[in-house]
Formats: C-alpha cells, structure tokens, sequence
C-alpha cells in the first residue's frame, strides 16, 4: 500500500486549472475531426470503422467533459445546479461512454431502474461525474468477466432519516448502489481511497491506469450535494458503493420560457409541454418589446419565425439588438427543412438554434435543457 504525494506541497488542482485550457485545445481538434470522418463528408466509411470512429468520439467526449468538471473543482466553484433528473438516461448515457472498457474485458455492466420514477432534484453534472467515477473503477477492477450492477431507489422522508441517521431529516432521498465482482479494496485502504491522488496498490495502477483523483471527486460532489457514501467491501469480494443523497427541490428555480408568436394552437401547445416540466411560462404576440423580457425574468426564448414574416416584419426584429437580448439564447421555430434558409434565420436576428415544425416534446425539451446549460 502506498500513498502517493498526499504531503506534497504544490496543489494539484491549481496546476490543473492551468493546463486545462491546453488539454482541451487539442481534444476539440480531436472530436472535430472524429465527427467530419463521422458525417462521411469524404467517403463513405466500413461498419467496423464506424464503430471505431465511435469509440473515439465516445471517449474523447468523456474525457472532455471529465477535464471540464475538473476544471469546475479546481476553481473551487460551490454552487450547484439543481434541476429534475432524468435518471435512467444519465446511467444510460454513462454505461454507454464505458462500453468499450467494459468490452475490452468482457464486463458486463447490469442496470436496474425502479417500477416507478419519480420527480428528484439535484445536480445533474454532479451526479454523472460521481456514476462516471465510480462505474470506470466497478469496470475497471472487475478484471475479466467481471460483473458490475447499477441500481437506485426513491428514499421516502423516514427511510431517507432512518438511513442518514439523521433526527432533522424532512426531505425524501435518493440512493444509488453500484456493485462489482472485482478486486474489493483492503479495510486499511478504504479510509484513504476518498483522498486525492491515492491508489490502493501501486502494482494495481500500473494494470488498471488512472490518477487517483476519481474518487477524491466523488467525496467533493456527494458532500456538495449534502449526501454521504457509504463503502462495503473486503479483498477479493468485490465492492459495494452507495450513495444517499437528499432531495434538492426546495433549491430549485424554475426557468423562466417566453414564447413569441401569434399561432396560438402552437403557443398552447407549447404551453402543455413547458407546465408539464416545470417551468414558467408566459407568452406574447407581435408586440413583443424587451421589458417583457426583465419582467419575466427570462431565461429562454422560444421565438416562431413563422416562415420569415416574423423575422423580418416583427417588433422582435426592431429590438434584436438591444442589451437586454444580448444574454438570453433564443430558440427558433421553423417549418422549413432547407439548411440555407435556417443559416438565414440564424445570422439575421440573433438565434442561437432552431427547431424545426413539427417537433416531439422530447426534441422541444432537450433543446431547451442545451440552451439553459
Ligand atoms: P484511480 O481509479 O484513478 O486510481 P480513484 O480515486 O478513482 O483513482 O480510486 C482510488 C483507488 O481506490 C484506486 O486506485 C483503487 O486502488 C481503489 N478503488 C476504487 N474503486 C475500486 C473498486 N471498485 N475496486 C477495487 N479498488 C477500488
């Protein structure tokens, strides 16, 4: 057992803020080129070399977004935000980053989702980069043939205090257990493991790579979010990784959508979707004018181009330049599937994307969750 560099003077985290900017340069080059050899703008690719163009993006999207959160810890930013999450697409979206690695050594990697879902609150990039860390090690000590499971369950008010052991507790809870048949970690280690740059066994890191960062990350974000984790695990029996987390609804701030358009089918439409997901909503015609904007205290705006007679004849067009505009991304809505005439639209009046007529509910809402991230 070793512990690397925990005395060091130098603060790692401050060295990595530095160098963040020149790892992510080169990776942007990366993923921009993985996604032209993707669209097979010069040639069409072999099956196999699709996959392997995935695999590059699917890592080298991870790795982006693992340098990303770094950067958030290292510049000791302590807000979170809080939304409802999406829980099973968060494990989907994680299990399917580390399906190369758990391929490579034939892991198989098992989820199990509730019968029910439920409306939780928390921070969504705190909870991936806290699955993300702990399944890459579930995968990555699991050896060959391992086996890794992922499942969560809704904590009511009194098993969420029974569980925290805590008396004030009045919120519900959400606990997520991940589990593998892997090496198990020595009860000497297992107070160490949560701090930064530790490995339980430098032979181990040399086989299965890393920093021993994930973990020191992972305290961070479950002790942010006001959560605990608890580990059950003996050498040579696997590990057991549960986290508790409270329910975070009493923080959340619901983002505040203006529609702008005179279709009122559409902006009753829009209206059904938006209330079903908690958000606020307010709508306005053609006298759109931007102290709309402060008093609603607008976050998006979802803006009907109407076939280009809004853009160029509205009163949204007279005020596309004014300061109140300049911060607020605009969404788009547009029947017209010609991309010349959608670069149009996003040049003349400052829209940041568009969404073409008729849309799902589920395309109107990721769009909305990209333009508020
Ligand atoms: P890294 O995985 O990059 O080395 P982490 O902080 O994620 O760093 O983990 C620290 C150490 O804890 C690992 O090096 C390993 O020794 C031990 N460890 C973490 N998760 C597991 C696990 N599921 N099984 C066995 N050992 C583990």
């Amino acid at each position: 057992m070793e512990e690397k560099s925990s005395n060091s003077q130098i603060d790692p985290l401050r060295i990595l803020a530095n160098v963040t900017h020149e790892l992510k340069t080169p990776l942007h080059s990366i993923l921009t080129v993985a996604s032209l050899l993707k669209s097979e703008s010069d040639g069409p690719l072999s099956p196999e070399q699709q996959k392997q163009v995935d695999i590059i993006l699917r890592n080298g999207e991870r790795l982006l977004s693992l340098i990303t959160d770094l950067l958030a810890f290292s510049t000791e930013k302590d807000q979170i935000s809080v939304s409802p999450l999406a829980l099973p697409n968060i494990i989907k979206g994680v299990t399917l980053r580390l399906s190369p690695l758990a391929e490579k050594g034939e892991v198989k990697i098992n989820t199990f989702f509730p019968d029910k879902e439920e409306v939780f609150y928390s921070d969504e990039k705190l909870i991936t980069l806290i699955l993300d860390n702990i399944l890459t090690n579930a995968v990555k000590f699991s050896g060959i043939r391992g086996d890794v499971e992922v499942y969560y369950r809704y904590l009511d008010p009194i098993s969420y205090q029974s569980i925290r052991k805590t008396e004030e507790a009045t919120t519900s809870g959400l606990e997520i257990v991940i589990s593998d048949s892997g090496i198990g970690i020595d009860p000497l280690a297992k107070e160490n493991i949560f701090k930064e740059f530790y490995q339980a066994d430098s032979g181990n890191t040399r086989k299965f790579g890393g920093v021993g960062l994930g973990l020191s990350l992972v305290n961070n974000a479950v002790s942010k979010l006001g959560g605990e984790i608890q580990l059950q695990s003996e050498l040579g029996s696997g590990s057991i990784f549960k986290i508790i987390i409270p329910n975070l609804e009493s923080s959340y701030v619901k983002p505040s959508i203006l529609v702008v358009g005179d279709d009122q089918l559409l902006v009753d439409a829009i209206r059904l979707i938006l209330l079903d997901e908690l958000f606020t909503f307010s709508s306005v015609g053609q006298d759109f004018s931007p102290s709309i904007i402060a008093e609603n205290k607008t976050d998006v705006i979802i803006l009907d181009l109407n076939d280009g007679l809004l853009v160029e004849n509205s009163s949204f067009k007279r005020v596309e330049n004014s300061e109140l505009l300049k911060n607020i991304p605009v969404l788009g809505l547009s029947s017209s599937f010609d991309p010349a005439e959608r670069a149009k639209y996003l040049s003349a009046c400052q829209i940041t994307d568009i969404l073409v007529k008729p849309f799902q509910k589920e395309e109107l809402l990721l769009k909305i969750k990209l333009l508020l991230a």
